[in-house]
């Protein structure tokens, strides 16, 4: 009966992209229903949706739609024999079906920051007898070093920024997917992050809306703020206007993506460094000593301020800004 509720499932699944076999059989293998501790019929279950799988308190876990889920798999290159981390594991169906499509001899290490959701995932992964998954009760922005290298990391909750830790546990070569909260423009692009020899380059893959990260993945504009506190007082005039000829809109983005540097304070955006700071006003106000934030725009000028989704965002392995390219250049 389930089998072709499964088989429902892998059919909306196709029709939204052209999915490797392997990934699609893995949807055949898990039931989905399991990982709520709600009821639903089996249609809304077996839909691609979004499910609402568990609540403590004012935190909910959600499990994403499949064929995103799918997406996620498939450009990080999830194949057999892999060992994948995956951030906000919830109440562990993503995970789980990750554990089919790596095999026997990959392995899923999940990490959930909500202790109950974290046991809900282990007692259906052993109820359900699969033993390639390892979830871990923590913060994800620290990642899980012991098991560390991964050959790919599967973001599921948005996130303020790629976590350091992240960087360091992945393979050279391996790939990082996930959504970004752009929270100066409420957005949750996700993005496609690959590690070179020397760097970690970005591409947009998709606009979604996840869950919203707590604890260290979710603080970014609070730690900003602190550090524009600290600055703002030593000036009170603008030492120049940086204008940028986009709307507001794509430009803040575009900032925000390079740098990690932005916040929002009294309905104002700014963009914080440690000598100076600036003010969203259509351009930049720029107060006090800024260099980063002149640089971005110098390389976003060289690429004709190409949209956020045509860009491709080069950082070194410390998430430092390097450079900005069009897409379509090599
Ligand atoms: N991938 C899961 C569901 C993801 S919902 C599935 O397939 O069902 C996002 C999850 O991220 C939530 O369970 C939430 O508790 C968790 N989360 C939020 N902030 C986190 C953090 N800093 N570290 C780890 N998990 C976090």
């Amino acid at each position: 009966m389930t089998r072709s509720w499964q088989e429902w499932l892998v059919r909306q699944i196709s029709l939204a992209g052209d999915f490797d076999e392997r990934i699609l059989n893995a949807f055949l293998k898990v039931p989905r229903e399991v990982f709520s501790e709600f009821h639903y019929d089996l249609d809304v279950v077996y839909s691609d949706n979004v499910i609402v799988t568990a609540k403590d308190g004012n935190s909910y876990s959600t499990s994403s739609q499949p064929s995103l889920m799918a997406l996620f798999m498939s450009v990080v290159g999830l194949r057999e024999g892999m060992k994948v981390l995956e951030i906000g594991s919830g109440t562990g169906y993503n995970a789980c079906v990750m554990a089919h499509v790596v095999g026997e001899d990959g392995l899923v290490v999940g990490i959930e920051s909500n202790q109950r959701f974290f046991k809900r995932s282990v007692e259906v992964a052993s109820k359900l007898g699969i033993e390639n998954v390892i979830f871990v009760n923590g913060d994800g922005f620290y990642g899980y070093e012991k098991l560390s290298p991964y050959d790919a990391i599967v973001i599921t909750v948005a996130v303020d920024k790629v976590s350091q830790h992240w960087v360091d546990q992945l393979k050279i070569g391996g790939r990082i997917v996930g959504p970004i909260d752009v929270y100066t423009i409420d957005r949750q692009p996700a993005f496609v992050f690959e590690k070179t020899s020397d760097s970690l380059v970005a591409k947009h893959l998709v606009e979604t809306k996840f869950i919203k990260a707590g604890g260290l993945l979710g603080n970014l504009n609070e730690t900003n703020l602190e550090r524009l506190s600290k600055i703002e007082k030593r000036f009170s005039t603008p030492v120049e206007f940086l204008s940028i000829p986009v709307g507001s809109y794509e430009a803040v983005g575009v900032f925000h993506l390079a740098s990690w540097s932005l916040c929002e304070k009294s309905g104002w955006i700014y963009f914080v460094e440690d000598e100076g700071f600036a003010r969203w006003k259509g351009g930049w106000e720029v107060f006090g000593k800024m260099e980063l934030i002149k640089r971005i725009a110098e390389e976003w000028a060289k690429t004709g301020f190409t949209p956020m989704m045509l860009l491709r965002f080069r950082y070194d392995h410390r998430m430092n800004f390097e450079r900005l390219e069009r897409w379509d250049e090599t």
